[in-house]
């Protein structure tokens, strides 16, 4: 039951301060409305008693009134820090004094009974409030108590002239603050490891975060070639075309591929792949468009907002790329490099349905260019 507190990253320890304070900020709120409504009474009920006088009664009655409207009046206008930490550090230390002032209070009251009453309700009362409802580290409560303690020792030897009662008392002072004492200990240690949890749950749930976000980008991928594969086209389409776009689609095919993997072997073949797409997507980036690969050998380009003019500068370019790397295919049909056959079209994309349409219309162009003997770009033309 009296376990440790686990530890708080350093990093953390602004934060627990902060959500501890926020909790005691509450508490206090309620306390001195209490201690407000109490003191009156209490002032009422002694200036019934003994008249208008300025008994140290009355003295005592009147400066606890005065602090907790002080406190009430302070932690309301403190809310306003806008900076939480700073805020949180400033009503933690202003709770300190407080809190230390109700303590002092308690024993000055429990002294100045032993005269009269003789009883340590005043220190025992406050003393337990200040447990509860103040949830502070060890070094923060030894802190706050400690004076007070020895105050009230030093003032019951001074003060309390019967042994008997004197014992009395200390035992039952003992007890006391060794119960509230642990009950205070429990509070805290919960509370904290309470935080400690919510951290790693949080860590936890950020990491997840991060780990979706990544197999979200690594399903929009092709794994060989590394570029956008046909699910990451769909959604390139998705975010950019929330309004109709015009666009210009483009649909290329690598020619006598699969001679190439006759040839030089398949994975031969997988690194040709790779170096078109590569290159492909590279450039195509570099001037703000859209390349995934469609499947196969085949890979599909998207330019939004294009003009027919810029159009055509893009299918030149795509086309140049390919025949840059200057890759030798010793058995293709149509030249001694790879080469690439590209059909494209001009059109409005609004949804997947007339991107696949436009899609369409480029793959027979491309099959236009394969027709017309490969190694060659055309245009989409209505017939
Ligand atoms: P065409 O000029 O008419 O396009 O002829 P082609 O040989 O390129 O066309 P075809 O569709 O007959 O062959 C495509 C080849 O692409 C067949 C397949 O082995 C190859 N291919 C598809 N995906 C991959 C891949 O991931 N790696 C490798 N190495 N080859 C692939
Ligand atoms: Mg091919
Ligand atoms: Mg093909």
């Amino acid at each position: 039951m009296f376990k440790q507190a686990p530890s708080v990253a350093t990093g953390q320890q602004n934060h627990l301060l902060q959500q501890m304070t926020t909790e005691n900020v509450y508490r206090a709120k309620l306390y001195v409305r209490f201690v407000i409504v109490l003191e009156i009474l209490m002032l009422l009920r002694n200036f019934y008693t003994y008249g208008v006088s300025l008994h140290y009664y009355v003295i005592l009655y009147l400066s606890f009134l005065a602090v907790a409207i002080l406190t009430l009046v302070f932690l309301h206008t403190s809310e306003r820090i806008a900076h939480i930490h700073q805020r949180a550090r400033l009503q933690h230390y202003y709770l300190m004094a407080f809190y230390s002032f109700t303590l002092f209070w308690g024993v000055v009251v429990t002294l100045i009974d032993q005269s009269s009453y003789g009883h340590v309700t005043a220190y025992l009362t406050n003393f337990l409030v200040a447990t509860v409802l103040f949830i502070v580290s060890r070094r923060s409560f030894i802190l706050l108590h400690f004076f007070p303690t020895i105050l009230l020792i030093v003032g019951m030897f001074i003060w309390q002239e019967n042994t008997k009662i004197l014992t009395g008392h200390f035992i039952n002072i003992t007890i006391f603050f060794i119960f509230a004492t642990l009950g205070s200990r429990v509070l805290y240690n919960n509370r904290v490891r309470t935080f400690s949890q919510k951290v790693l749950l949080q860590e936890a749930n950020q990491e997840m975060a991060t780990l979706n976000r990544h197999l979200h980008q690594l399903v929009l991928r092709d794994e060989l070639t590394r570029i956008p594969n046909r699910r990451g086209l769909y959604e390139y389409i998705q975010t950019h075309t929330t309004t109709p776009q015009s666009a210009a689609i483009y649909v290329l095919d690598i020619d006598s591929f699969k001679t190439y993997n006759d040839f030089y072997g398949h994975l031969a073949g997988d690194q040709v792949l790779k170096q078109v797409a590569q290159a492909i997507d590279t450039c195509m980036q570099e001037k703000g468009y859209f390349s995934a690969r469609f499947g196969g050998e085949e890979f599909v380009v998207v330019a939004l907002q294009v003009d027919e003019h810029t159009a055509q500068e893009i299918a030149t370019c795509i086309f140049n790329t390919v025949a840059q790397l200057h890759i030798p295919h010793e058995k293709s049909v149509c030249h001694s490099e790879v080469s690439i056959s590209l059909g494209y079209t001009l059109g409005t994309i609004e949804n997947q349905a007339t991107l696949e349409s436009l899609i369409k219309e480029a793959d027979d162009a491309l099959y236009g260019s394969k027709q017309a003997g490969r190694n060659q770009i055309q245009r989409y033309k209505k017939e």
